[in-house]
């Protein structure tokens, strides 16, 4: 059984990047084959948790980060009513280290760029706008013998299908499994920040929630959740009188910031969906990471960080010169756990803030004002674990 000398890796996104970051710094070749032929980012902001950050130390990338982010001096997050009045705060700790923050908030294309600069100063190759037709994983074979889109073909040591939530390497290894919608979507537009704004506020309404995240010193996104029964599509032109009017109950900073939601193409509408897959996560040298094969419900706000950690605890593993078969299922020990309970929490912290009905509102505001600090404490506590 040979040591992993070349890796392929499925999906040029936030795991397949940071991947090829990763395995180019311990010298281990690898290669990228991205399907889109050039980075359109979808998405609005997102958050970089501490846990993802202390994993992208690994990779130099951090400093850039929290740079070209955004973060709460004072780290803390706050929870409000409808009318945007503060519940409570939650001080979250500082997983990656004291002098970095507990928490960045960042354009989605902006991380994707510091990550795409990365890739490109270690000259691993990606090749944009090809895929995987076939892999031949013969247990007999010295290697993975891959076929691509382009018609070339290749053997590598071990393939990483990095191909997110709706993986071709996770239908090549298990057979096809659609992600599954949750019932709940999510609305995100970026807005101008107003000066003055400097914290970042979830308001609780009545089925659903806004959030006000800044992301830069001069940006912000709205992110709202709402329940979509029956997951509708809806008419693109639509989609900023739509989001105006769901959260149009919404008080605090939130009238002033809707108002400017009035262009479809300001608005990213998308059906939250989930892939829950049964270990193991792998299949002889080939191998699923991030939203390929634990796609969550983003109420967390960690399917990246989880993507992150996966990836980092691969190259690790690899690193050790010993064979596919023997890390892969120690891969699987160290984030088989940790994946599946970000993906049920979340879910379930989604679902209990969305609950509707006579006094469940009351109950829900309630609730968290006692409680939201102690349970974001618990949680994070569980995030600083060594990975
Ligand atoms: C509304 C919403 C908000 C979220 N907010 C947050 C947040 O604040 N913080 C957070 O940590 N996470 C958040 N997430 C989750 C986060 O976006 C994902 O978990 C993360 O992007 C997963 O990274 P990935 O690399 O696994 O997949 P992706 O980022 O989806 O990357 C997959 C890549 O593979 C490529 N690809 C697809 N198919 C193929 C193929 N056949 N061949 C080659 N390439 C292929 C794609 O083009 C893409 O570049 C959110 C998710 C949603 C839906």
């Amino acid at each position: 059984m040979a040591s992993i000398a070349r890796v392929l890796i499925v999906g040029g996104g936030i795991a397949g990047q940071t991947l090829a970051v990763a395995l180019a710094r311990r010298g281990i070749f690898c290669e990228t084959v991205e399907i889109k032929p050039d980075f359109q980012i979808v998405g609005a902001g997102m958050y970089v948790q501490g846990n993802a950050l202390r994993a992208l130390r690994e990779i130099g990338v951090v400093e850039a980060i929290v740079e070209r982010g955004w973060h709460p001096a004072d780290d803390r997050f706050f929870t409000a009513d409808v009318n945007g009045a503060r519940l409570a705060h939650s001080r979250v700790p500082r997983i990656a280290g004291p002098e970095l923050p507990a928490t960045v908030t960042i354009r989605r294309r902006v991380l994707h760029d510091i990550l795409q600069e990365a890739v490109g100063r270690t000259g691993v190759r990606v090749r944009m706008g090809a895929t995987v037709a076939a892999i031949d994983d013969d247990p007999a074979a010295a290697g993975v013998a891959v076929r691509f889109s382009d018609g070339t073909a290749d053997i590598f040591d071990l393939v990483v299908g990095a191909d997110g939530i709706r993986s071709s390497v996770r239908t090549m290894l298990f057979g096809r499994s659609d992600p599954v919608f949750t019932g709940y979507a999510n609305w995100r537009v970026t807005l101008p920040k107003p000066a003055d704004l400097d914290a970042i506020t979830w308001m609780m309404g009545r089925g659903k929630s806004l959030g006000i995240i800044p992301i830069a010193a001069d940006h912000l996104y709205l992110a709202g959740v709402t329940k979509e029964p029956g997951n509708p599509r809806y008419d693109r032109a639509e989609l900023p009188r739509l989001m105006r009017e769901k959260f149009a109950e919404f008080g605090g900073a939130a009238p002033a910031l809707l108002v400017q939601v009035q262009r479809p193409e300001q608005v990213v509408y998308t059906a939250i969906e989930e892939v829950t897959q049964p270990a193991p996560w792998h299949r002889g040298r080939v191998v699923l990471v991030g939203d390929a094969v634990h796609a969550s419900a983003p109420f967390w706000a960690q399917g990246a960080s989880m993507a992150i950690e996966d990836v980092i605890v691969l190259a690790e593993l690899i690193a050790t010169g010993r064979p596919a078969e023997d890390i892969l299922p120690q891969w699987m020990a160290r984030r088989y756990d940790r994946a599946v309970w970000v993906q049920q929490g979340s879910l379930e912290t989604g679902e209990r803030g969305h609950r509707e009905g006579p006094g469940v509102y009351e109950a829900i505001t309630a609730y968290l004002a006692a409680n939201m600090p102690k349970e974001v404490a618990a949680r994070f506590a569980k995030f600083a674990e060594p990975i």
